[in-house]
């Protein structure tokens, strides 16, 4: 399938402590990990200047989009955005990952807050399964162990999760609906709480067998809409 990576550059990942996790940057991990998986990933770099570098062929012929943003959250044009909401309704996959809970497009889809309680410890997460039966969880056991971890933890304003797969428990005592799947229209949105950009957790296997699968999961099993109708005014734009 094709997959279009949204992912940030920022401050934090060009510290000594972001390129030791990832000398090859955040986005290149995501990208090497999809096509690991036989997908066809386009990178698309998130900065100061929003989405610089993006063109409508990468979304329109993405079956899945990854997002991870986190300091130029507020920087992504509206109109990008737009776009990703609208395909997502007419059948493409979202994952956003860990500070995409403050993104717009998370925001937006989600129609909540995203907000949070957070402590930057690198303390230990552990992704309880509660859905073992789960496609997203296919290879996995009980849970995944994460060694060191941003805390995210409830109360996290988001709407009831259509399917709630992962509980994330925190050493510091705090839990979090740490990976949960809404659908929207024709399309799903796939979360997972992980991947601070300082801490290596997208070399962990378990996140990476998580992700995979959850590309897979969300990938539209029907063709994607050319356009959402609505009857009383023949075409239905969202802006
Ligand atoms: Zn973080």
């Amino acid at each position: 399938m094709n997959i279009a990576v949204f992912c940030e550059i920022n401050p934090e990942m060009l510290t000594e402590k972001g390129v030791n996790a990832y000398p090859e940057t955040l986005g290149v991990c995501l990208k090497n990990l999809f096509e690991e998986a036989g997908n066809s990933v386009t990178l698309v770099k998130l900065d100061e200047n929003g989405a610089e570098d993006f063109n409508e062929d990468i979304l329109n012929t993405a079956d899945v989009v990854v997002w991870w943003s986190h300091a130029y959250n507020h920087k992504v044009q509206n109109e990008l955005v737009d776009k990703i909401i609208e395909r997502v309704q007419k059948g493409m996959g979202l994952i956003c990952l860990h500070s995409a809970h403050k993104s717009k497009v998370f925001m937006r889809i989600t129609g909540a807050s995203g907000s949070l309680k957070w402590r930057e410890d690198g303390a230990q997460e552990r992704l309880w399964c509660v859905d073992v039966n789960h496609p997203i969880n296919d290879g996995l056991g009980e849970y995944v162990d994460i060694i060191n971890e941003e805390m995210y933890g409830e109360p996290f304003d988001i709407p009831t999760p259509d399917e709630l797969i992962y509980l994330g428990w925190f050493k510091g005592g705090e839990v979090l609906r740490a990976g949960f799947v809404v659908k929207r229209g024709r399309g799903k949105v796939f979360y997972l709480n992980c991947g601070h950009e300082t801490y290596p957790v997208y070399r962990n296997e378990g996140v990476r067998k998580i992700l995979v699968n959850a590309s897979k999961y969300l990938k539209p099993n029907r063709p994607i809409l050319d356009k959402l109708v609505c009857p009383h005014i023949t075409e239905f734009s969202i802006k």
